[in-house]
């Protein structure tokens, strides 16, 4: 019984694709169910996925990931582009971990302690309102693959940097770029700041947020997984603790994993610290060398997305187009809060791409 519901469901997704043809994209990051990335158009990253949405020519992007992600693809769409997620309740804890209201304040707060003109740089995995802030404010969006570039481009400029929501992600990069303890702090909920030296002369303010997915992994999983793999090569993601990184063979984006993984060629073994449904996937896409999870953490706001859901998207862009109904869970970023954070997303293209 499964299985025919498995290939009735897989049928349906198939069939209403091919009924919309080019007018549908479908997009997928990488830690969506191996049973939504087989119908995907493209499956990648935050930063991949935004960048694929904005040079979409279809008419509708459903975008299979969390709820930024497809925020981000409806700021950064064609006017006359829709952008559906196909569940709205697929949100991200971390993103929620810091809103327009608790940035304000820490900005207000790093002004108090003397913190000359901070620079808000803010990871992807941030809502519209708070990408809006930093673009306001002549900052820019990051992703893990580009924070170092990101961070070191305001620095270079004489501006140190507040950056949010995540403290892991901030700390790492904080120490690939080489800065000093003391000139890193991390700013609480209170907006108090913390840190060891004088934050007038702090270069690096962190936000203290957190991914609950990644910070579940320890240093006895790294111990354990090295004795049970000896050779194996660990890679970890960014967001995981930075005593974790310490421990760890590289670091690296889900893109920058899947490179190493690809490009290491046949016999290597790895051990992948990040979001399961991708480790998993990986596994079975390069049976001739060992990947393995180091310890199972999956995504509960990802695994919202399922093909029932992704069904009821698409019926609803047929119903729409037909005049028989509305678009289900539609994103519209309008206006200032769009141009701000789009402002943002554009600045960190054009950092990246050494436009500026
Ligand atoms: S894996 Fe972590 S950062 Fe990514 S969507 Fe889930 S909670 Fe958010």
């Amino acid at each position: 019984m499964n299985a025919t519901m498995t290939d009735d469901l897989d049928l349906r997704v198939k069939r209403l694709k091919e009924s919309l043809g080019g007018r549908v994209s479908v997009p997928a990051h990488h830690y969506q169910r191996p049973n939504i990335v087989r119908h995907a158009d493209l499956v990648g990253d935050s930063y991949r996925l935004a960048v694929a949405a904005s040079r979409s020519e279809a008419s509708y992007i459903i975008l299979c990931g969390v709820r930024f992600m497809a925020e981000s693809a409806a700021i950064l769409a064609r006017p006359d582009q829709r952008v559906l997620s196909p569940d709205l309740a697929a949100g991200c804890p971390m993103a929620d971990m810091i809103d327009l209201a608790g940035a304000s304040m820490a900005l207000a707060s790093l002004k108090a302690a003397g913190v000359a003109d901070p620079a808000p740089v803010v990871y992807m995995n941030s809502n519209a309102d708070v990408k809006a802030l930093a673009g306001s404010l002549g900052g820019s969006v990051c992703t893990s693959s580009n924070a170092s570039a990101v961070v070191r481009h305001y620095l270079d400029r004489g501006r140190p940097v507040f950056f949010a929501p995540d403290r892991n992600l901030a700390m790492n990069t904080a120490k690939r770029l080489g800065l000093d303890s003391g000139a890193v702090f991390l700013v609480g909920k209170d907006g108090s700041i913390r840190g060891q030296g004088d934050p007038s002369r702090g270069l690096l303010f962190a936000w203290d947020g957190f991914c609950h997915v990644h910070r579940r992994f320890t240093l006895d999983q790294v111990r354990a997984a090295r004795q049970k793999h000896p050779g194996a090569r660990l890679i970890v993601h960014p967001e995981c603790d930075p005593e974790l990184v310490d421990l760890s063979d590289d670091s690296g984006s889900t893109e920058g994993m899947q490179n190493a993984i690809r490009d290491g060629g046949p016999g290597r073994a790895w051990i992948v610290g990040t979001e399961s449904n991708f480790v998993l996937r990986l596994a079975s896409e390069y049976p001739d060398r060992t990947v393995e999870p180091l310890a199972l953490s999956y995504c509960p706001d990802m695994s919202l997305i399922t093909r029932e859901t992704l069904i009821c998207s698409l019926e609803s862009i047929v119903a729409f187009e037909s005049g028989s109904g509305p678009l289900v869970h539609e994103l519209r970023i309008e206006g200032q809060l769009r141009d701000q954070a789009a402002s943002a997303l554009r600045a960190m293209v054009d950092i990246v791409e050494g436009r500026s």
